[in-house]
């Protein structure tokens, strides 16, 4: 059977997938691309899933911008099963096959999950439009919650359900709120906002089981038994079907500067790439909407260009809306020296982290000005004065125009 042709075949309708197609458009291309998505959902974006949808609803709210027709096609609710590069064709699960000049995996993440599948149908995951669906209505006719994962989805869902006025209890494993993503002294503030408005937070709480009714079991004996129970402990890369296909991966498909794999003429971006870091030669993968978009970005330059592109270099950043408390980070949670800009008291503050006089981390609550400014010094490897740049009083705006000269 002869299979059509696609100059460039996208796997993947997330944010990355998506951006990387609208880009090669803007850019002037000509070529036939078609975006092959799991989905059945015209493409989408995530992050308002946890936040505004919960409230408004608004499905039209989260659609991404038509693309034109003529130009890209997307193939939804039939996802990729088979890549041959070989041969250079890609099969999807309805048995369509499609021949393809490059081909970029852009599919993401999958949530991790709590064992036995047993109780599959009582515990229940947010990752996709259907999920943020089936919480909105289901917690019309809850009184309570469990949300298993004190990380950013996990309290922005506790916020929304006390917001909805559910008896809402987070348990979490590690001794601090969002340990992986913020430093100590924010998860601390976490803890105290969310405690004050009647969300139970149970830290240091490890599961032992949970049995087939849905109840949570914890290593300490407690048992919770609630209307709903959400888990969000984290997601690994969705690079099974580039593992199969003989691409190399570890917890993500392995990519250099350029998106490049270890085959050629085919390439990955967004959540499912772990890129080698132009800086340190270490490989990454980023789990932040605007680590994908930027990556998608750049590689539309690059598959444009492929001579002229310049390496990728990015330094990727994350918000989180917990019901008013408006927290963003980037660069590490962790450093030799930590400086505080602002007043914890009054919940507006930059907690910055500090190696050898260079900013390498900043944490923001309530700042989001102050956080543009301050994520785009990291990676500048200006050496600064970190009491200068804490106080209050210097201006940052001009300390950047300044460091830019
Ligand atoms: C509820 C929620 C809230 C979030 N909030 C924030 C936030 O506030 N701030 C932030 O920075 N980040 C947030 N994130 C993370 C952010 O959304 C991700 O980093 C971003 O979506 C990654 O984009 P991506 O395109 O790489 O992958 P994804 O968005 O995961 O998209 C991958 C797509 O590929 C599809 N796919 C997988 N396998 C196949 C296949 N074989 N064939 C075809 N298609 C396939 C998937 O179904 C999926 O639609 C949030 C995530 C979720 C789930």
């Amino acid at each position: 059977m002869s299979s059509d042709f696609s100059d460039i075949v996208v796997l993947g309708a997330g944010i990355a997938g998506y951006t990387v197609a609208a880009e090669l458009i803007r850019a002037g291309s000509q070529q036939r691309i078609v975006v092959i998505g799991e989905e059945p959902d015209a493409p989408y974006d995530r992050p308002p899933l946890s936040k505004e949808f919960l409230l408004n609803g608004d499905e039209s709210a989260l659609h991404f911008s038509e693309l034109p027709q003529s130009q890209v096609e997307f193939w939804l609710g039939d996802p990729a099963v088979e890549v041959d590069t070989g041969q250079r064709v890609v099969r999807t699960a309805n048995g369509r096959s499609l021949m393809w000049e490059r081909i970029i995996f852009a599919t993401g993440t999958v949530p991790r999950s709590v064992e036995p599948s047993s109780a599959a149908g009582r515990i229940h995951m947010l990752r996709t439009l259907a999920d943020a669906r089936w919480i909105r209505e289901s917690v019309c006719r809850a009184s309570s919650i469990l949300l298993v994962g004190g990380g950013p989805i996990g309290l922005e869902l506790a916020a929304y359900a006390r917001n909805q006025d559910l008896k809402t209890t987070v348990i979490d494993a590690a001794d601090v709120l969002m340990a992986r993503s913020i430093p100590t002294v924010v998860g601390e503030h976490l803890y105290r906002f969310h405690t004050q408005r009647g969300v139970e937070v149970r830290l240091k709480s490890p599961i032992a089981r949970i049995g087939e009714s849905g109840t949570v079991y914890l290593v300490d004996g407690t048992e919770i038994t609630a209307d709903m129970t959400v888990v969000g402990i984290g997601v690994r890369a969705n690079d099974e079907l580039a593992h199969r296909a003989g691409i190399a991966t570890e917890d993500g498909i392995l990519v250099d500067e350029w998106f490049r794999t270890n085959v050629p003429s085919v390439f990955a971006v967004g959540d499912v790439a772990r890129q080698r870091s132009a800086a340190t030669g270490l490989y990454e993968r980023n789990e932040t909407w605007s680590s994908a978009r930027d990556q998608a970005v750049a590689l539309a330059k690059i598959l444009m260009d492929p001579e002229g592109a310049a390496p990728f270099v990015g330094t990727p950043w994350f918000w989180s809306d917990q019901g008013g408390m408006y927290v963003q980070g980037a660069g590490s949670v962790r450093a030799e020296l930590q400086t505080i800009r602002g007043d914890l008291a009054v919940e507006s503050y930059s907690v910055l982290q500090w190696e050898s006089g260079r900013l390498v981390g900043v944490a923001s609550v309530n700042s989001p000005r102050e956080f543009q400014l301050l994520r785009k010094v990291i990676g500048m490897q200006a050496s600064l004065d970190p009491d200068e740049i804490s106080d209050p009083g210097c201006n940052l705006k001009m300390r950047l125009k300044a460091l830019l000269q």
